[in-house]
């Protein structure tokens, strides 16, 4: 099991659309993934074809306390992964752990209840977890539970500007809370080859950055920008778009740099 945080403090950068779109991709190479839904937005639950409105639970019940994942976790029928949704209600979660014990790790501590009561100890290969746009309580708790991040990013001026304070996070999530915290890599998100800034970035991000950028690039599509409305992951609404393509290399090049890393481990590569 892999737990994957999918964090950016800026909006709009592609976090939620990969979250929905690599669950649907990991789904259809036949892994169990659980998507969390983290942003009060909710808009990972909406895309993913759960209507956000008429809940009773939530991912914010899970982190006060009052429910297990097991109560809250709903299924996406088309793209066949599991969410555990939210709305407008999480945002009260932020000022109400305040002054909780232990706030920080209420994700983590709910995330090992799950995994406990499966009988076979496994419940899902990888859980994706969609990040507000902010590195607040609620991030933390993400970088808590988490073993990786995954940064979406867009390749302009400012990116980089703004990754040095997610570093800096992440850095200190590592020294008081998960000290095996790795960044897994950097996605390029929404990226326009014509745009020769962005082509400049993307070489700066790579050379900066070498193995911990993916390959993948995932290029600004329509059908990616379309598919949320229908409640649908890409896959579902237009599966040969460039979009759709992008997430389900994504996913293998995901699932390839796991099996590298237990070969390295082994000694075999
Ligand atoms: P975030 O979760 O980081 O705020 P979103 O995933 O919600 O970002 O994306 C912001 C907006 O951009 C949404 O309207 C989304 O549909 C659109 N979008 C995201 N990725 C792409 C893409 N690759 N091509 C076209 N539109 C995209
Ligand atoms: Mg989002």
């Amino acid at each position: 099991m892999r737990i994957l945080a999918i964090t950016n403090q800026k909006g709009g950068v592609g976090k939620t659309t990969t979250c929905v779109n690599l669950a649907a991709s990991l789904a259809a190479t036949k892994r169990r993934v659980l998507l969390i839904d983290l942003d009060p937005q909710g808009n990972a639950t909406t895309g993913s074809g759960i209507e956000k409105t008429s809940l009773k639970h939530t991912v914010y019940h899970v982190l006060i306390g009052q429910k297990t994942f097991k109560e809250v976790i709903q299924t996406s029928e088309k793209g066949k992964f599991d969410v555990a949704p939210a709305n407008r209600e999480l945002a009260g979660a932020e000022v109400e752990l305040v002054n909780e014990i232990a706030r920080e790790t209420r994700l983590k501590q709910a995330l090992a209840e799950l995994v406990k009561a499966d009988p076979s100890g496994k419940p899902y290969d990888y859980i994706l977890i969609d990040c507000p746009p902010a590195l607040n309580l609620i991030t933390v708790n993400a970088l808590t539970a988490a073993d990786a991040v995954m940064i979406p990013m867009q390749c302009e001026y400012y990116a980089l500007e703004g990754l040095s304070d997610l570093v800096n996070t992440i850095k200190k999530v590592r020294a008081h809370l998960n000290p095996t915290l790795e960044i897994e890599g950097l996605l390029r998100t929404l990226f326009d080859n014509r745009n020769m800034l962005a082509q400049q970035v993307s070489v700066e991000l790579s050379q900066h950055f070498g193995d911990k950028v993916y390959r993948t690039v995932i290029p600004r599509n329509i059908r990616l920008a379309e598919a949320p409305s229908y409640g649908v992951p890409v896959l579902f609404y237009d599966k040969s778009s460039k979009g759709a393509k992008a997430y389900l290399a994504l996913a293998g090049e995901i699932i390839n740099r796991k099996v590298g890393k237990v070969r390295a481990v082994n000694g075999e590569a």
